[in-house]
């Protein structure tokens, strides 16, 4: 599948805020969007009012960019939300939220989502004790996340565990570094998005 391959860096400048795309450098004063607060291109310190169409496509692709996902998927989440019941947009945000990448990342698995990624597609991730290498495999309350025995002792994990010791992971989620096992306590509610989005930007984009 196609993969943006360009600067992350490039993408957070685009949509002027951090979306932490990075690791452990998106924590340090390296971090491009501290230095250059500003779009990325020639033009990027003009003019810079959008219509309401253009504030629905970057609302949009800022989360698309958050979750590393391409287009096409990312449709296919918001069609598979509009037939849940309940409110599309956190529906939608919930499906996003419940990818097994995701999850690695909110547990302090991995410093970036697309590192996080790559350890699900690499079998490195056990999901209740079976290796799971489907980064858009979607948890499920009580699911068990851990890391594979042989994994937890590489020099990369052992880093990652002692960089992301002091976080403490979403309510829905629990976390045993030691065990290099988490638990899904219950599926994630709006309130549990804790980057700032205004889904109805999104729904209103896929509506038109
Ligand atoms: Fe974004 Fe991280 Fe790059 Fe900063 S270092 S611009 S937060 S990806």
């Amino acid at each position: 599948m196609a993969r943006y391959r360009g600067s992350v860096c490039r993408i957070c400048r685009r949509e002027g805020e951090k979306l932490y795309l990075k690791g452990e450098r998106c924590y340090t004063d390296k971090c491009a969007i501290e230095r250059r607060p500003y779009p990325p291109g020639e033009h990027g310190q003009g003019r810079n009012k959008l219509s309401e169409y253009g504030l629905q496509l970057r609302e949009k692709q800022k989360i698309r960019r958050i979750y590393g996902i391409m287009e096409k998927q990312f449709r296919r989440y918001f069609r598979a939300a509009e037939k849940m019941t309940g409110v599309t947009g956190e529906n939608f945000l919930q499906l996003l939220e419940r990818r097994l990448d995701n999850v690695v990342f909110r547990l302090g698995f991995a410093t970036s989502r697309n590192e996080a990624r790559q350890f699900v597609l690499h079998g490195h991730i056990l999901v209740n004790g079976r290796k799971v290498n489907i980064p858009s495999y979607q948890v499920d309350e009580g699911d068990i996340i851990s890391v594979k025995d042989s994994s937890r002792k590489s020099k990369r994990f052992k880093e990652i565990f002692e960089f992301n010791s002091e976080v403490t992971p979403p309510k829905w989620l629990s976390v045993d570094f030691d065990k290099a096992e988490g638990k899904v306590l219950s599926l994630p509610d709006r309130e549990d998005i804790d980057y700032s989005v205004k889904e109805h930007l999104i729904v209103e984009y896929y509506s038109r």
